[in-house]
């Protein structure tokens, strides 16, 4: 579901026309959708009060690595929505946009000494710790402050679910969290310490997931796990059960919705006595988001092959060079006539810029402007400015309302970042 429509020819984003934003911001552009931002934390906010009675005061916490504009972030923020940071920067950003420390958990697998420390002053709700490394550092540092913060153990499930090989994170080769027996000493271990507090166990197994049954055998493990530590005289209070729903890319694609999801949780957790937290990433943000792109022109080749050369590139949009992704393609303006097929590529020197093969679009000219549709997850976070392209502009829409939310740099700008070593100047 998204506002993402036609009105009069023209596609909209909300009560804005995405062709006046490309003349007045130019392209390529990513372009999101308050009301679909706020639509999907509803949907999983409602699924989740409708269980309190086993999901306790579920928090809600955005997985800042999704999208971290400090605007996208602010709008959950104002809805009450939490955040899944896994560096200082993100804990900074969701501390900026206004999501108060108790909403803020901090997971990764490679947390420094000093992260560790920043996360501890600002008072996180949680630290996810992935390591008996990470657990003995963690004491080190909290003991010098003489602090106790409260952790969650993630336990790496042996599950691993998700729509590529590279975004499955719960297989047991997955550099993810501990195994179950590993994850009940560390328990124990942090129980012994003064220097933290353990109050629950924690798991993320993928991403992209449309099949709930990976997900609710990972969220068994943590009840049979919740259910040793008690027996052996510990409290558990937290389930975290990560993020992964995965979203329809496809038009007709299914996918599991909030509120099967939440049910699936609840009858999981029925009865424990647990207050749980989901760290949803893309759920909430890839169909709040397009990349808008305007074609440069159409290579007709002899050999029969058409190249849709477009003004966006791996740069700005990396998930299909990296996890071959499908993204929807639509026209701003569609053209009447029959579907032809193109390669769909950027401008970049290097065949791995390549956005679609042999995709079948509506016929397209130099100067139409083009949407990738459900990129507002892992979009824009992941632009660099790989052959000195100027990083993608960002905007954000609300109803008739809208807002550059990070410019397109200027190449001053872009150079100012590097000064010249001393000895080369003049
Ligand atoms: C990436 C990540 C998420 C979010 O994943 P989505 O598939 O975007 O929902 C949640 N939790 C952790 C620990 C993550 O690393």
């Amino acid at each position: 579901m998204h506002y993402f429509d036609l009105k009069d020819g023209v596609l909209h984003a909300e009560g804005v026309s995405l062709e006046m934003l490309a003349a007045e911001v130019g392209t390529p552009t990513y372009v999101y959708s308050s009301a679909t931002l706020r639509r999907h934390y509803g949907l999983l906010r409602d699924a989740c009060d409708a269980h309190k009675d086993a999901l306790g005061d579920a928090l809600i916490a955005f997985a800042v690595k999704a999208n971290s504009n400090l605007s996208v972030l602010a709008t959950l923020a104002k809805l009450g929505c939490g955040a899944d940071t896994v560096s200082e920067g993100e804990i900074r950003r969701a501390l900026a946009a206004g999501v108060p420390g108790e909403r803020i958990i901090f997971s990764g697998v490679g947390k420094t000494d000093a992260e560790l420390a920043f996360a501890i002053d600002v008072g996180v709700r949680q630290i996810n710790v992935e390591s008996s490394a990470e657990l003995e550092r963690l004491i080190l540092v909290a003991a010098e402050k003489s602090a106790s913060p409260a952790i969650a153990i993630r336990v790496n499930p042996k599950i691993g679910a998700g729509g590529h090989a590279k975004i499955t994170t719960g297989g047991a080769g997955d550099k993810f969290g501990v195994p179950v027996e590993e994850a009940l000493s560390l328990y124990a271990r942090a129980s012994a310490s003064p220097h933290v507090t353990p109050v629950g166990l924690a798991c993320h197994i993928g991403s992209q997931i449309t099949d709930l049954t990976p997900l609710e055998n990972a969220f068994r493990v943590l009840r049979d796990m919740t259910e040793t530590l008690r027996a052996d005289g510990y409290s558990v209070t937290r389930l975290d059960l990560g993020g992964g729903l995965g979203v329809p890319y496809y038009g007709d694609a299914e996918t599991a919705s909030p509120a099967d999801y939440a049910a699936m949780a609840a009858r999981v957790l029925d009865g424990l006595d647990v207050e749980a937290a989901f760290e949803p990433g893309r759920l909430m943000a890839a169909n709040a988001g397009v990349l808008l792109s305007r074609v440069i022109q159409v290579n007709e080749r002899t050999d029969g092959r058409r190249f849709l050369v477009l003004d966006a590139a791996m740069n700005d949009l990396m998930r299909p060079a990296l996890y071959d992704a499908f993204h929807d393609l639509k026209a701003v303006r569609p053209r009447d006539g029959d579907a032809i097929p193109y390669d769909v590529v950027g401008p970049v020197c290097e065949t791995g810029d390549t956005f679609a093969r042999d995709r079948d679009l509506p016929p397209f000219e130099a100067g139409d402007l083009v949407v990738f549709m459900s990129a507002g997850a892992y979009g824009a976070v992941m632009s660099g400015e790989y052959n000195t392209r100027p990083l993608a502009a960002e905007v954000l829409v609300d109803g008739a309302r809208c807002a550059v939310i990070r410019p397109r740099p200027t190449y001053e700008q872009m150079f100012a970042r590097e000064p010249m070593a001393e000895w080369l100047k003049g």
